[in-house]
């Protein structure tokens, strides 16, 4: 295989490393640029290790040192949002791996997309918020999108060979979460280093916080809707606390196609790269004999009201799953900070739901109009 040029944005973050490791085992893959936001001293390993051809640090400061620390080293140091857009749409890529959190990672993708690049794709907020935009923009540029939401990756397994007009209705799987089978009242005084215990996967703390309270799955429903092109009410969500199903399609004969395996991001970050080839992971497999049994079960609408608001916003459109998410990325910070309790999050989102107005068919500018909106909103509300 040609040698693959890729860019990282996110590359100290879970999904960013866990990407590096795949790129540092495969002699035919190349990193040709990083980006994260202001941990520096990872990226300098990166950099002696990979030697891309840019690196953008999103905090100003930081990359004034880091330009500093590795004086001398090939590497081109660039900053802000610019330098984001930069490390997206660097001729040499050949794929954008869209692993930063947040919606944030709105402008850079729109911008790779533009300029031709594959992406593969972890950033749900992206998603969530712009889906309206982006998913039209794939079809125009002619640029695969490649899911590296394990979920996602799994229904887009499923369907392969498969017509979008045969699909009855996507099973997105969930393991619950560790706070499954608790009732709102328990869930009052979850401290932040409960709530970082997620039972299957480990990944980056927003994320993990979001897989509490199922707000992340409310995005993914969000996320599927548009990587699919279903409605929400296409979409039923599965708890399987075991992560061994990673999601499944139910056709209109009936028949149900899923993906299954051990719960390691590798593998869909490892897909998205190769796509449509696969290739040996190491790792462990399933051991069906082992495993015994999989229970399912369904989700609990009332005590996390977090999966309810997002049918809900996602059904009404619009600027709605931008206010769901902008609420929700402020709120987790907050508690990720020791400022917010645990159900002042669902409390924010539904707060900022009633409070914020509605745009029909935002463009980029009402999306970031709308999160600043939101921000503000909550600044005071929870000062
Ligand atoms: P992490 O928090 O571990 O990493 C986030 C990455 O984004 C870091 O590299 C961080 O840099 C970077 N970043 C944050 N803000 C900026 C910014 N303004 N400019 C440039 N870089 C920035 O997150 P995860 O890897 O867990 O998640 C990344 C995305 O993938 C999320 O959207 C998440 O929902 C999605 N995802 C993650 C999964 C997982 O298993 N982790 C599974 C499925 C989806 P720094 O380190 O300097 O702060
Ligand atoms: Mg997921």
């Amino acid at each position: 295989m040609k040698t693959k040029n890729i860019a990282v944005l996110g590359s100290t973050g879970s999904i960013g490393t866990q990407t590096l490791e795949i790129i540092r085992n495969n002699k035919d893959m190349n990193v040709i640029s990083l980006a994260a936001r202001s941990n520096i001293s990872l990226l300098q390993k990166q950099i002696e290790e990979f030697s891309p051809n840019v690196v953008c640090v999103f905090d100003e400061k930081k990359a004034k040192e880091l330009r500093e620390n590795i004086k001398g080293a090939k590497t081109k140091i660039v900053a802000g949002m610019e330098g984001l857009i930069e490390c997206a749409i660097i001729s040499e890529a050949d794929i954008v791996v869209a692993a930063v959190v947040g919606m944030i990672g709105i402008k850079p993708v729109m911008e790779a997309i533009k300029a031709g690049k594959d992406i593969a794709f972890a950033n749900k907020e992206t998603l969530v918020t712009a889906g309206h935009i982006i998913m039209p923009m794939i079809k125009k540029y002619g640029v695969k999108l490649l899911p590296v939401d394990s979920e996602h990756a799994a229904i887009f397994q499923s369907l392969n060979g498969e017509n979008h007009a045969d699909i009855d209705k996507i099973l997105l799987t969930a393991s619950g979460g560790p706070f499954r089978g608790k009732k709102r009242e328990e869930l009052k005084n979850i401290q932040v280093e409960d709530a970082l215990k997620h039972p299957n996967w480990s990944m980056g703390r927003k994320i993990t916080i979001d897989s509490s309270t199922m707000v992340n799955k409310g995005l993914e429903v969000i996320e599927a809707k548009w990587l699919f092109n279903v409605s929400c009410d296409d979409i039923q969500v599965v708890v399987q606390p075991k992560s061994v199903i990673h999601s499944m399609v139910q056709f209109k004969d009936g028949a149900v196609i899923a993906q299954l395996g051990t719960p390691d991001m590798k593998l869909p970050i490892q897909l998205a790269l190769t796509y449509p080839d696969r290739r040996y992971l190491p790792g462990k497999r399933l051991d069906f004999a082992e495993l015994g049994s999989i229970s399912f079960f369904a989700p609990d609408f009332e005590n996390f009201p977090g999966l309810a608001l997002a049918y809900k916003v996602g059904k009404e459109g619009g600027n709605r799953p931008t206010i769901y998410n902008a609420a929700n990325e402020f709120a987790v910070s907050r508690f990720l900070d020791h400022k917010l309790s645990y159900p002042g999050i669902i409390e924010a989102i539904e707060a900022s739901l009633d409070h914020v107005g509605f745009v029909q068919n935002p463009n980029v500018d009402n999306i970031l109009e709308t999160e600043a909106a939101v921000y503000e909103f909550l600044q005071s509300a929870l000062a």
